[in-house]
């Protein structure tokens, strides 16, 4: 085919048929994305953590939940009126232990959940559990 042939079709295809192209395209483009938001940890970050005689780890972490006991702090309750707090609670990684079963009266009926101005009751509950328990990191096993 000779150059004037290909220049002639040339002119004659953008004269009679324009492609339908959308000035503002909806659709995802390569290189144009919304940054995913990250994934919460499976597992909460221990603000302080106590070792065993063993070598275990306990824990304290923040830990959001819902609680019945008023602003007042125990042993005020208003079943009526539950409230989402941002507090605490710890575990044993040896021997499973946590503030339901080794903590304080309060937070050990409230399944080991440890209210926003009971931190220092569950650092020293942590502590103390440490302090008694035998057993060895997990880990030390294998
Ligand atoms: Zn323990």
């Amino acid at each position: 085919m000779q150059l004037l042939d290909l220049f002639r079709r040339r002119q004659q295809d953008i004269g009679t048929d324009f492609p339908d192209i959308d000035p503002m395209p909806t659709d995802h483009v390569l290189g144009d994305f919304e940054p995913e938001p990250e994934p919460e940890p499976d597992v909460p970050l221990p603000l302080i953590r106590f070792l065993t005689m063993g070598g275990a780890v306990v824990a304290v972490s923040a830990y959001q939940f819902t609680t019945s006991v008023t602003w007042k702090g125990r042993p005020y309750v208003d079943r009526e009126n539950p409230r989402k707090v941002d507090g605490f609670r710890w575990e044993c990684g040896g021997c499973s232990a946590t503030g339901a079963t080794d903590g304080s009266s309060g937070p050990r009926m409230d399944f080991g959940s440890y209210l926003p101005d009971e931190w220092d009751l569950a650092r020293t509950d942590a502590n103390d559990h440490a302090n008694k328990c035998r057993a060895m990191d997990p880990a030390a096993l294998d």
